[in-house]
């Protein structure tokens, strides 16, 4: 007989990050936040809808084309311990580097900088990471395994609730933004746990600024509310998940 994990994952350590921390609490969830310790505080712009990236512009500068933006504010260093009390912050690269390309010096000035950064500043070992835009190569893994990493999220969703084979590459099951966001919270309340089952959902707060079909603030909710309350449901961050297992 297994347990089913429920986990929410966002990346980036933005502004909207506040609303949803509310939101979680509100409905018993917990959950895991990738933070980027070299650019606390940064402000910026995100463009078009479900872009993997962002564009670092200045507030208020008028936009030349006509895509909608919504803003991509990163919470400055003095608020973090207060904003993401009761949750899981793990790293998710100094300063948003993809690895796939970086050498050992390269690894150690983005990983093992935000590594020590967070742990500095929080008193928790940091066990998780996100790779930035997906972003892995064996010795990226190699290097976090090395630095005792829990496991390491991708982007790209797997479908399902297993337990990934390899930790430290892991695919959420999917975005909480995809149509079939909501089809996988029923089918996870519905699924027997005849061994350990995984729900993990991930995304950015500002997809919610959208205000388009999933990506908006009420879907967001309606999806908090239809997966809460469930009694054979552990609701846990996602070191929390990997350390049960
Ligand atoms: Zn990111």
């Amino acid at each position: 007989m297994g347990k089913k994990y429920f986990t929410l994952s966002f990346d980036d350590g933005l502004e909207q990050d506040k609303r949803i921390v509310t939101l979680m609490k509100q409905y018993g969830l917990k959950g895991t936040f990738n933070l980027n310790s070299g650019l606390f505080g940064q402000r910026g712009e995100v463009m078009g809808l479900g872009s993997f990236s962002f564009r670092d512009c200045e507030e208020g500068v008028r936009h030349r084309w006509p895509f909608s933006y919504v803003p991509h504010n990163r919470i400055p260093e003095d608020e973090i311990l207060q904003v993401y009390e009761g949750m899981e912050i793990a790293s998710h690269g100094f300063r948003h580097e993809p690895l796939k390309k970086l050498d050992e010096q390269g690894l150690r000035d983005s990983v093992g900088k935000d590594k020590e950064y967070l742990e500095r500043l929080t008193g928790d070992a940091v066990v998780g990471h996100a790779y930035a835009q997906g972003s892995v190569s064996p010795a990226a893994e190699a290097y976090l395994k090395r630095l005792g990493y829990l496991y390491a999220r991708a982007v790209f969703p797997s479908g399902s609730f297993e337990f990934p084979a390899d930790p430290l590459n892991f695919r959420p099951s999917s975005s909480m933004i995809l149509g079939n966001a909501m089809t996988l919270v029923e089918s996870f309340k519905q699924a027997e746990a005849d061994r350990d089952l995984l729900l993990c959902l991930w995304g950015h707060g500002y997809e919610m600024d959208y205000g388009k079909g999933q990506a908006s603030w009420d879907s967001l909710e309606r999806l908090f509310d239809a997966v809460a309350g469930q009694s054979d449901i552990i609701y846990c961050t996602n070191s929390e998940a990997f350390r049960h297992i």
